[in-house]
Formats: structure tokens, C-alpha cells, sequence
């Protein structure tokens, strides 16, 4: 079989761009070297929806930035995806931060975006009440908001799947051949022909150019550690960015949409594009960045803390073109603001397959919409009681934390892209999301995946292949068992 087109890594590009293409009639694969969607950059950032100020003017960020802020609104609502649009703060803390949040409004101002400059303190401490008493101005940017990063990337996969996109997952793309008529793909799994590739592969997609012989730019893992607070620890209403440094936007104090705050990232290049650990040095360098903007939140209730590889081109700018192999689509360099530009972007790909020749035919089937999954916790009890009438699984909490039930675990399993993993659960369901981090759950969602995947427990694994928990049983049968 020849596919029309082959997409080349499932993070949030990747799959903004695969739904896409779903409302065309075209046979589309996408192929993931993980065992899932987002496991790369795209579930490791801040999850914040930019306003679009701080692009520089005429870049690609800036454009796309710009562009698709205000498509979240939509998009979301298709994909039943929470987004808040509460907007973002940028603090000054010093006499000579005035002028670089004025710089900043005028930057925003030729991107096309309005802010606003805050200097009334009491204004300030209405808006933002655990904000530092040190900050002597805000820049407030209303049009920024919040998202789940995974959980918009996993809307867009299910919604790409639903539409006819397929997803492989441990397929890593090890060589890519490229004929007159068509390119050969090459995978341990096996080999796939078509005529259009988009690399989406993030910081490996230097690499990925490379096998079609493509060497033009170079792509540096930026890490950025952070450290997350159990819920409501403190009340913040938007994310408080410090002024920004020649490298980043700076180490900011955010929340999230599950009433979390974290403080992050920092950055720091890397050589080893697979290095996400966290070190001693930059939990400590980002919790003194956070307790500049939030002195007073108490650091008792870290709960934990991860890190993301930005994904740096040599250009420090996206690169998004078809290259001189027509067919042959770089989608690289998509650092920060990435997440926020992943639907302008996903357009203009459209835009570039159409000139490049590809016939896109509207599919009269192509459904927009995604149905949420039923989450207990958001519901009141008579509500509970009724789900547990019509399915006992929802009686069978499996994660206390975070009121997860054994149904909704199964239906993460069963639904389109699935879960097949202890991670792929965790981020479609919040399992082992909460304050115990996964102390409780582990071994009920392990169970669960053993029985609804048919495999054994040995199989299981946090995230795909090398990762599995246990190796064999210690006795064959258990001294309860024998009682029973
Ligand atoms: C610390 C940090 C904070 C950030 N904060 C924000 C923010 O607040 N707002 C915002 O807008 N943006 C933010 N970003 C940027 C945003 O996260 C990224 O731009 C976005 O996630 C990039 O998505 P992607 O799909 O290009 O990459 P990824 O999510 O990395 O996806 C690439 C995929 O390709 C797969 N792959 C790689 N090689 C192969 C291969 N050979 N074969 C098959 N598959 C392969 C990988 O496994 C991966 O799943 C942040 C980034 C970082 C690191």
C-alpha cells in the first residue's frame, strides 16, 4: 500500500497537523517512535497559550504565534479540551523594568496584540493578591490563557483517528529512501511508501532530514526543569512571567488548570537530545526564580518535578517549508511558542501540500467534534451515583488523589488511540497525578492494563519497551489464594 502522506512524530505538531489533514481524502499515517502521542516535548512545557508579544516582529514565531491564539477558542470547544483564557502578567520587580515592558507592549503592538501596562500597585494586588510586594509594574497581555498540553494533544490524535489518520507507535523511523516516483520509509516494523513526509520529529528532526540527505540546520536540546505544587497550595490566577533574558521568557510562576501551580522552566543546552532528568542545581535555580514572583508559597508541598527539551534551530527561528526534495516537508525548530502556534502552523502545512500538487479533496465526513471522556470528579454526587448504577466500574476508585474510577481507566484503554501504557493512562485520565504520585494506583492500573490489553503482568510498562515494572512472580501462588 502507498500512503498519501506520512507524518513523522506525534506531538502536538504532529498531530494538529494529521487532524488536519483528516478532512481530506487522503490515506495518512503517522508514525511514532514511542509507545505514544505526546511523549516528547509536547507534554514537558508550561502549557501556556501565548499572547503573542514576545516574538520577535517578522519571524515565523511572531506570525504564528498570532494566527492561531485566537483559533484556541474553537478548537477547543470541538475537541471538548479546557482552555482558560486568564490571561499572563509580566512582572517587573526593579526601577529599570518599566522600559522593558514598555519595549515589550510596542513588540506585542507590532505583532498585532494589545496589552496593557499595569503601574497601580493596588490595581496589581487586586488582580494577582499572592503576587510579590516587590513588583512595580505588570505588563498584562488579556488574550493569553492556559491548556493541558497532553491532554490537546491526545483530543487531536483521537479526533485525527476518528477521521481516518492511523497511528503506529514503536515505530521508529531509522532511514528514508528517496526515489523518483516515491520515498521508502524504513522502520524496524517495516517499510512504508508514499509520496509526502512531514517531519515533525522534534529535537530529532534534524535527524530525520538528514537521512534524505537534508543537512541544513542543527537542532540543540534546551532543557527546562520545573517543580510542581500539590493543589491548592496557593491561589494564582494567571501565569507570572519575570522579565524576560536574552535566552528565555525566564523562570515563571504558573498555574494549571487542576489548580496546580509549578515554577519554571530554567534553560540549559544539552548535547543528549533524550537527557529530560532533573538535577539538583536547576530545581534549586528555578525555585529561587518562582519565590521572586510568589514569596510566600509554602515549598513543603512540592510534589514533583520533570523537565522538557525545547527543541533550538541554529536559525533560532521555526523552519517550515517543503524542501528541495518536493514532497519532502521540515516542520523543525519548534521551540516555544510552539504549542501556542501548533494550529496556525497545521494550516500553513495544508497550505504547502496544496502548492506542492497534493489533491486535497474535502471529506464530507470529516467530524470536528470529539466527545470528552466522563471524569467522576467533575460531577456531583447523585451524578456518581448514576454512573455507578449503569457500570459498578465506576464504584471501583483506583487513584484516590485524583478520584480516578476502574472505568474510566478501561475507557482511556478502549478509546481511539488508546492507552497501552501506565503514562498513557496517567495523562488521559490524571492517575497517579496527585499528591502520592502514583504511590496508590500503580498496581491496580497495572492489573487493569494486564486484563484489558490481555497481557501479562511482566508486559506492562510506564512507557513502551525498556521501561517494564516487573520481572516474574516471586511465588507462584500466593498463601491467600490457598486459603480461599
Ligand atoms: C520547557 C518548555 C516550555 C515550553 N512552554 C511552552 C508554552 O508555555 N507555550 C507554548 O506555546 N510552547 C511552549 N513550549 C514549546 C512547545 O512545548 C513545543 O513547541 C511543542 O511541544 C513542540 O511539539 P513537537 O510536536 O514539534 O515536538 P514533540 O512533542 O517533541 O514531538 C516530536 C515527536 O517525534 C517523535 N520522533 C522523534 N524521532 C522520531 C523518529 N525517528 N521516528 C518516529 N518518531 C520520532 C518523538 O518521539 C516525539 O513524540 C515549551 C517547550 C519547553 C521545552
Amino acid at each position: 500500500m502507498k500512503w498519501d502522506v506520512i507524518v513523522i512524530g506525534a506531538g502536538v505538531i504532529g498531530c494538529t497537523i494529521a487532524r488536519n489533514i483528516s478532512k481530506y481524502s487522503l490515506n495518512t499515517l503517522v508514525l511514532e517512535k514511542s509507545s505514544d502521542v505526546c511523549s516528547g516535548t509536547s507534554k514537558g512545557n508550561s502549557g501556556i497559550v501565548h499572547a503573542g508579544y514576545a516574538a520577535e516582529p517578522g519571524t515565523f514565531k511572531a506570525k504564528f504565534n498570532t494566527i492561531s491564539n485566537p483559533l484556541f477558542d474553537q478548537v477547543c470547544k470541538d475537541l471538548n479540551v479546557e482552555f482558560r483564557r486568564c490571561g499572563t502578567f509580566v512582572v517587573s520587580t526593579i526601577d529599570s523594568g518599566i522600559n522593558q515592558l514598555e519595549e515589550l507592549r510596542i513588540r506585542g503592538e507590532k505583532n498585532g496584540i494589545k496589552t496593557e501596562l499595569i503601574l497601580d500597585k493596588k490595581k496589581i494586588k487586586e488582580m494577582e493578591p499572592n503576587l510579590t510586594d516587590d513588583a512595580n509594574g505588570v505588563l498584562y497581555a488579556s488574550t493569553g490563557g492556559i491548556v493541558s498540553p497532553y491532554g490537546l494533544t491526545i483530543a487531536l490524535a483521537e479526533n485525527a483517528n476518528m477521521n481516518g489518520v492511523e497511528f503506529r507507535f514503536n515505530s521508529e523511523v531509522e532511514n528514508i529512501e528517496v526515489k523518483e516516483s516515491s520515498k521508502k520509509v524504513m522502520t524496524k516494523e517495516g517499510e512504508f511508501h508514499t509520496n509526502y513526509i512531514i517531519n515533525v520529529a522534534g529535537v530529532y528532526a534534524d535527524k530525520i532530514s538528514k537521512m534524505v540527505g537534508l543537512d541544513y540546520f542543527k537542532i540543540t536540546p534546551r532543557r527546562g526543569e520545573y517543580v510542581l505544587f500539590d493543589k491548592e497550595t496557593l491561589k494564582l490566577n494567571r501565569p507570572l512571567f519575570p522579565l524576560p533574558t536574552k535566552k528565555s521568557k525566564g523562570i515563571l510562576a504558573a498555574p494549571t488548570l487542576h489548580k496546580h501551580v509549578f515554577f519554571g522552566p530554567n534553560a540549559v543546552d544539552l548535547d543528549d537530545k533524550a537527557d529530560t532528568s532533573t538535577t539538583t542545581e536547576g530545581i534549586e535555580e528555578i525555585i529561587a526564580g518562582g519565590l521572586k514572583l510568589l514569596p510566600n508559597i509554602n515549598l513543603r508541598k512540592i510534589i514533583t518535578n520533570f523537565a522538557g527539551l525545547r527543541a533550538v534551530s541554529d536559525t533560532n527561528d521555526f523552519i517550515i517549508e517543503e524542501t528541495k526534495i518536493k514532497g519532502f516537508i521540515n516542520v523543525a525548530g519548534i521551540q516555544s511558542p510552539g504549542l501556542t502556534a501548533s494550529l496556525g502552523i497545521a494550516d500553513y502545512v495544508i497550505d504547502i501540500l496544496r502548492d506542492s500538487g497534493l489533491e486535497l479533496l474535502e471529506k464530507e465526513s470529516f467530524n470536528p467534534r470529539r466527545e470528552r471522556p466522563i471524569s467522576l470528579t467533575n460531577f456531583p454526587n447523585e451524578k456518581k451515583h448514576e454512573f455507578i448504577m449503569k457500570d459498578q466500574n465506576y464504584g471501583n476508585i483506583v487513584c484516590r488523589c485524583e478520584h480516578v474510577s476502574e472505568a474510566e481507566v478501561i475507557d482511556a484503554i478502549k478509546r481511539p488511540v488508546g492507552a497501552t501504557t501506565l503514562d498513557g493512562i496517567k495523562f488521559r485520565t490524571r492517575c497517579g497525578m496527585g499528591r502520592c504520585q502514583a504511590g496508590f494506583c500503580t498496581a491496580r492500573t497495572v492489573k487493569i492494563l494486564s486484563k484489558e490489553l490481555d497481557i501479562p503482568i511482566e508486559k506492562v510498562s510506564k512507557m513502551g519497551p525498556g521501561s517494564e515494572l516487573f520481572v516474574s512472580k516471586t511465588k507462584f501462588k500466593s498463601v491467600w489464594e490457598d486459603k480461599k
